[in-house]
């Protein structure tokens, strides 16, 4: 369709700029297995990131599912279903049991005020989600993952480049795993990130990306593979010398729709949280019918009729999948079923115009009458 807005659009370095970066290939042939460009990026990451430590993956979901894998878990991990499929399978792929916590109503991650209250001596770790750049309540599940001795396993998916009271996301928890999908707000094509504090746990990591290979040979533990490519390297060495404009563009639309949006019965818009410095990863808006005058399937379809892309994020809720036979009772996270049915995420992407938003927003508000 003419002027159609999609959802999301991938970040992209010039074509010039990724073929130089490229273009030493065709000298080497070292096209993956750990070589300069993975390094070069890992070391760019290490600075960019404000973390100690960390390794690259194939995807992101690989580096959730091996980092559980990593730290030879038993039993109950405790996790919210208002995120994407990834988390909840790479729990379930362990032979883990998912416990699903209720989320907070303002930054949609995990409630901590219900998480106690949900631990058994069963429980071995804790997995919350940064949903949409909102970072979770992280002091107190610290506190109470310590007081437990539970291990935290941040899914970080939506927070790449952002900080919390000065500090780069990923240096909290036991791990924080990063995708770098082509959707995100940084992209290598495919591509993922396990920041770490126990070197130790970075060394099983390491070995579960490459077979277990220390050496020709030399094969110490059984492995999968889930190594970056260099290619997908190259093309996040590119991104990330343009991620902190992208951001701040992405800024601009955020603000462009909130002028609109705010203060709009019936819409709830994202908090601002005050110690975050945030990555504006997603525009969620939670529309109340009642309210609004329309409820989230009409504003989706009218948006939709105009050719705009929004979607409906998350929706539905993990323990709602099919794929779980009705394991798990969705009416035990009320707060997290409500948000499900009311959001929509709507466009954003550095290069969304002034008018397109202008014009998206026209739409939306269109509907209220
Ligand atoms: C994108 C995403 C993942 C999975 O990352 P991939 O790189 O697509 O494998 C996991 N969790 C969340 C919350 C995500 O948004």
């Amino acid at each position: 369709m003419a002027n159609s807005i999609l959802v999301t659009r991938s970040s992209m370095p010039e074509f010039d700029e990724y073929m130089d970066e490229i273009k030493p290939m065709w000298q080497s042939h070292w096209l993956t297995n750990m070589g300069p460009e993975h390094k070069t990026l890992q070391q760019q990451l290490i600075e960019y990131m404000g973390v100690e430590n960390i390794d690259l993956f194939t995807n992101g979901h690989m580096s959730l599912e091996l980092t559980l894998q990593a730290m030879n878990l038993q039993g109950e991990v405790i996790t919210t279903p208002f995120t994407f499929a990834s988390t909840t399978h790479a729990i379930v792929r362990n032979g883990l049991t998912p416990v699903f916590c209720d989320i907070d109503p303002v930054t949609m991650t995990l409630d901590t005020e219900k998480l106690e209250r949900l631990i058994t001596d069963r429980t071995c770790a804790i997995m919350p989600v940064h949903v949409y750049g909102n970072v979770c309540d992280i002091e107190e599940i610290e506190r109470i993952a310590h007081k437990y001795e539970l291990k935290v396993i941040y899914d970080a998916a939506h927070t790449f480049g952002e900080t919390y009271k000065g500090k780069g996301i990923g240096s909290f928890g036991d791990a924080s795993c990063f995708s770098f999908h082509a959707t995100k707000v940084f992209n290598s094509i495919e591509g993922g990130a396990v920041c770490f504090k126990d070197k130790h746990l970075g060394e099983i990591l390491y070995d579960l990306k490459n077979f277990g290979i220390h050496g020709p040979e030399e094969v110490d533990a059984v492995g999968a593979n889930a190594k970056m490519n260099e290619f997908c390297a190259a093309m996040g060495i590119c991104n990330l010398r343009h991620v902190d404009d992208e951001i701040a563009k992405r800024k601009k639309v955020a603000e462009r729709y909130r002028m609109h949006l705010d203060g709009i019965e019936g819409i709830q818009l994202n908090v601002i949280q005050k110690d975050v410095k945030s990555n504006y990863a997603y525009f969620p808006v939670i529309f109340e019918e009642k309210l609004f005058g329309a409820s989230r399937a009409e504003v989706f379809d009218k948006l939709a009729e105009n050719g705009i892309g929004a979607r409906k994020y998350f929706y539905p809720l993990t323990n709602t999948f099919a794929a779980f036979h009705g394991k798990y009772d969705v009416l035990e996270t009320p707060v997290a079923l409500h948000i499900s049915k009311r959001v929509l995420t709507l466009p954003m992407y550095a290069d969304l115009s002034m008018e397109d938003v202008d014009r998206i927003c026209e739409i939306i508000l269109s509907c209220k009458y």
